[in-house]
């Protein structure tokens, strides 16, 4: 498969009263035509300022410290902000946890639909049409009606569906979704799922979530790139991260019942432990102070990134003298 878009390298830093917050830290990853890529990953593990780095949409005191984002032939970090509004406007597309919070409540679909496609050498009839098609298509009864409703007027499950149609009418290479089913209840999350993959189907749109929803990885995507603290700690399609997980943290993750993991009413589970302050320096691996596996070497090597399976994950009992040896028991010994 072609590589729609590739981050390669990425670390970035927020300025904040405490110091620089190290939040991305060499952060890479493929993402596949035509494939849904998730990455998954705990509040705070920088899953969603990946997804919005690529796009430019930082907070101000953000700051980009090394990388680039491969889309086509333009890196999108180099990007000016002209050159990042038409590509928003057209090619990439956004969708957001809180529809409200991007919908405009005095205005009625028909005319936010309408000035979506802008650019676009239609008739205002002919925009109204195509804002009612994918209303229809996303599920909206009723669409010739509810296209004039404002967003109010629409239920949560309505208006997230509103939502994706205002971000597919452009008919985008890519959509970037983030926790996309958060404030839904499970039946919409799950028409929701089932949704999107529609639209990926018929519009060949290559789609990134980003969710702390496993149930919803395992369901929508086709890929898994999973975030720990800043870092990536394991990438492989869903099925491969599903059954063989090789990182501690993955497995930790997945551990529970294996017939629930389709479950899209299930969120993360609990693991003890903190993550490291990210405004000090980082010693080691990243997530030895909450694995079961530590050993020595974990507090003061940083495992290197190997290639597993369909994918990469980043842990010594992957490579050095535990390559290939199952899973050694705590210590080493
Ligand atoms: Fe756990 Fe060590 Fe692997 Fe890190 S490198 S995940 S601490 S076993
Ligand atoms: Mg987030």
């Amino acid at each position: 498969t072609d590589t729609l878009l590739n981050i390669e390298g990425l670390s970035l830093e927020f300025k904040t009263n405490r110091g620089r917050v190290k939040a991305l830290r060499n952060i890479s990853f493929p993402v596949r035509k035509g494939r849904i890529l998730g990455i998954v990953g705990e509040s705070g593990s920088g899953k969603s300022t990946v997804l919005w780095s690529t796009l430019g949409l930082l907070a101000g005191n953000a700051e980009v410290t090394a990388g680039r984002v491969d889309y086509g032939d333009s890196d999108l970090l180099t990007l000016d902000a002209e050159g990042l509004r038409a590509l928003r406007g057209e090619e990439v597309s956004v969708v957001f946890q809180d529809p409200m919070t991007s919908q405009i409540p005095v205005l009625p679909y028909a005319r936010q639909m309408s000035d979506i496609l802008y650019r676009r050498s239609m008739s205002e009839a002919e925009k109204r049409t195509a804002a009612v098609d994918m209303l229809r298509r996303v599920g909206i009864p009723d669409p010739d009606a509810r296209v004039d409703a404002y967003p109010h007027q629409f239920s949560g499950g309505m208006r997230q569906r509103a939502g994706i149609a205002m971000s597919m009418l452009t008919g985008p290479n890519l959509l970037l979704a983030d926790e996309p089913t958060t404030a839904l209840d499970v039946t919409m999350e799950a028409q929701m799922i089932g949704l999107m993959r529609g639209l990926r189907d018929d519009f060949d749109t290559t789609i990134v979530v980003v969710s702390h929803n496993l149930g919803l990885i395992a369901e929508m995507c086709d890929d898994v790139v999973v975030m720990y603290a800043g870092e990536v700690v394991e990438t492989g399609e869903v099925h491969d991260i599903f059954h063989n997980a090789r990182h501690p943290y993955t497995r930790a993750l997945l551990e529970c019942d294996p017939a629930r993991i389709a479950d899209v009413s299930r969120k993360l589970p609990v693991i003890p432990g903190d993550i490291p302050d990210l405004t000090k320096p980082l010693r080691g691996c990243i997530f030895a102070s909450r694995c079961q596996k530590v050993m020595p070497a974990c507090r003061s090597t940083t495992p290197p990134l190997v290639e597993r399976g369909t994918g990469v994950a980043r842990c010594h009992l992957l490579s050095g003298p535990f390559a290939d040896g199952g899973w050694p028991p705590p210590n080493g010994e």
